[in-house]
């Protein structure tokens, strides 16, 4: 069956801040410049996950007029602290200026981006939610030419089944890929362009290196409820080589974010990022918080740490990427959404400047990488850029050496540390010691899969797996054989199981449950697992994390 196909001047591959930002200021620039942007969840923001602390600069640029249009900033940043945890207490730190947020809000980010998707609309975006973007297509002479939305209604063996629809053809002269953190369009390009071989500097860019961030949304007692405050811990329950930390910010209507990141450089096989969250709300400095109170919602998410230096090359013939699926997210901050909205916009300005002057799209868009580099965004980065390695040698290190940069170098330091690739960090299981996890109260912590279910997460059974293996006795022969079945620990939605059938040890995999973290792709041992796109709609459905 043929694919239909449309054209566009403009196609933006993901409804997130990044791809929404961009819409609108292309709208705003010139109305007479058409805009699609597909969205692989159910509806704007349902795959969106964030703390989220917004850093409104970006925004204010773009909606200057936002308080009147009515955007869901409701909570303004009120107090920052800053702990040390120890298994039974903690010690407060001076929060790092990094982490101060005096004229910033606490949002559900989701919330914003459905917000976001009304004013592109307004202006004249067309919008589609429910698309994924499967495959990029090319020109004869390799320059892209647009995407392809996947089919609906394959069978498990990839075969057409009886409802079959074949995806849709969306044609741009540029292509502006927003996909988020790990983008697995991305992830295609990058080697087909050869990305890394030169970032913006024009030297060659580091591995990307990235945290999972799971995230539960709890509505507290009243009493318990401090609109505005935002607490930071690090510390307890990781060792101090393993990178990571907490965040608790209380938004409007008595609810609270709670998240727990954990740097995917971990190095022992048998650590559970999910388990370690579950500990940390037992910590005496958090549980009175959540006690008497409701969980509501859950879900995971990877985020970027490589920072300055991990940044690829970000123009490319007949496109450019964008946001977070770029690497633009300020680690020591742990805020991207700002980055993301503001290389979303100069992407849109040169992509019409591009249009206007009649260029080539084969010549891809170079004024957008200048822009970048001239930006706030860029200098953000170069400041906070050695803050994440500096925590290779372990947390007091990073903590000393981190003071040293901010207080003495004010982030101008003499060198640039490098990044390495997070799936390389993983020891083998005979090196490293299991880690016992207490079981699951029902009441402040949970096991896996009733947490899956607040991720309202759906995937028809009857299609091909969308959570690929280069080789088939990849996990058997070597994650189970030498590294005890990482998978089984580091996907938060119970994806990945190694099974007893009669006496034999299997894999399987659970691929309905996946809620789009991407943490498989990247932290996988041997790199044989390979993220690809399900049919367009499915995955979790936040209301609004
Ligand atoms: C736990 C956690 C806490 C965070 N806290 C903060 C914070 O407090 N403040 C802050 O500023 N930032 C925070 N961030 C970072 C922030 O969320 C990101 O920087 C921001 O969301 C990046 O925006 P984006 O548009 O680049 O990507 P995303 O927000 O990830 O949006 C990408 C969108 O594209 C869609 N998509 C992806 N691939 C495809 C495809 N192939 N086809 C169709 N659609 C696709 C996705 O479904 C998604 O809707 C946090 C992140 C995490 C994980
Ligand atoms: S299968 Fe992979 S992408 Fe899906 S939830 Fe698990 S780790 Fe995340």
């Amino acid at each position: 069956m043929e694919r239909d196909s449309m054209e566009f001047d403009v196609v933006i591959v993901g409804a997130g801040p990044s791809g929404l930002a961009a819409a609108i200021r292309i709208r705003q620039l010139d109305p007479g410049v058409s805009v699609c942007v597909v969205e692989k969840g159910s509806e704007v923001g349902a795959h969106i996950l964030s703390g989220a602390v917004l850093e409104p600069r970006a925004l204010n640029e773009l909606i200057p007029d936002w308080k009147d249009r009515g955007a869901p900033l409701n909570t303004p940043a009120t107090k920052d602290r800053f702990l040390l945890l120890g298994p039974a207490g903690a010690i407060r730190l001076p929060t790092p200026p990094q982490m101060r947020n005096h004229g910033n809000y606490i949002i559900s980010l989701g919330l914003l981006c459905r917000w976001l998707a009304e004013q592109a609309e307004a202006l004249g975006a067309e919008i589609y939610p429910g698309f994924a973007a499967a495959e990029v297509l090319y020109h004869d002479d390799g320059t892209v030419k647009g995407i392809a939305t996947g089919d609906m209604g394959l069978m498990r063996d990839g075969t057409p089944g009886p409802n079959h629809q074949p995806g849709m053809e969306l044609h741009a002269k540029y292509t502006l890929f927003a996909e988020g953190c790990r983008g697995h369009l991305t992830k295609g390009l990058e080697q087909r362009f050869d990305l890394r071989a030169k970032g913006p500097e024009g030297g060659p860019a580091d591995p990307q290196t990235y945290g999972i961030g799971l995230k539960e949304l709890w509505e507290v007692r009243p009493e318990n409820h401090r609109p505005g405050e935002i607490l930071h811990t690090i510390g307890w329950p990781l060792d101090y080589k393993t990178y990571g930390g907490s965040f608790v910010y209380h938004l409007e209507n008595n609810q609270v974010a709670l998240g727990f990141v954990v740097g995917l450089d971990y190095q022992n096989p048998y650590l559970s990022p999910y388990d370690e969250m579950q500990r940390f709300k037992t910590h005496p400095a958090i549980a009175p918080t959540l006690e008497g109170g409701r969980r509501i919602s859950y879900g995971a998410r990877a985020l970027n740490e490589g920072g300055y230096q991990s940044v690829p090359g970000l123009s490319f013939p007949g496109g450019c990427l964008i946001g977070c699926t770029a690497g633009f997210l300020n680690t020591p901050k742990i805020k991207g959404s700002h980055t993301a909205m503001k290389t979303g916009m100069l992407a849109a300005e040169a992509a019409v400047a591009a249009l206007k002057s009649g260029a080539d799209p084969a010549e891809g868009l170079p004024a957008y990488t200048q822009s970048v580099k001239d930006s706030w965004v860029w200098r953000e980065l170069y400041t906070a850029r050695n803050m994440r390695p500096y925590f290779h040698w372990g947390m007091w290190i990073g903590l000393l050496l981190g003071a040293i940069d901010t207080f003495l170098f004010f982030g101008h330091a003499p060198w640039t540390l490098k990044n390495r690739a997070d799936h390389s960090a993983l020891k083998k299981a005979k090196d490293c010691k299991p880690i016992d996890y207490p079981k699951p109260d029902g009441k402040l912590t949970f096991d896996k899969l009733s947490s899956v279910q607040l991720a309202g997460t759906f995937h028809e059974e009857e299609q091909p797996c969308h959570l690929t293996l280069k080789d088939d006795t990849v996990p058997m022969a070597v994650n189970w054989a030498e590294y005890a079945g990482p998978e089984a620990r580091f996907c938060p939605a119970g994806v990945y199981e190694y099974v007893e059938v009669d006496g034999e040890t299997k894999f399987q995999i659970n691929g309905q449950n996946c809620i789009h973290c991407k943490t498989c792709d990247i932290k996988d041992p041997t790199q044989n697992i390979n993220w690809v796109t399900p049919q367009g709609g499915e995955g979790p459905n936040y209301p609004n994390m």
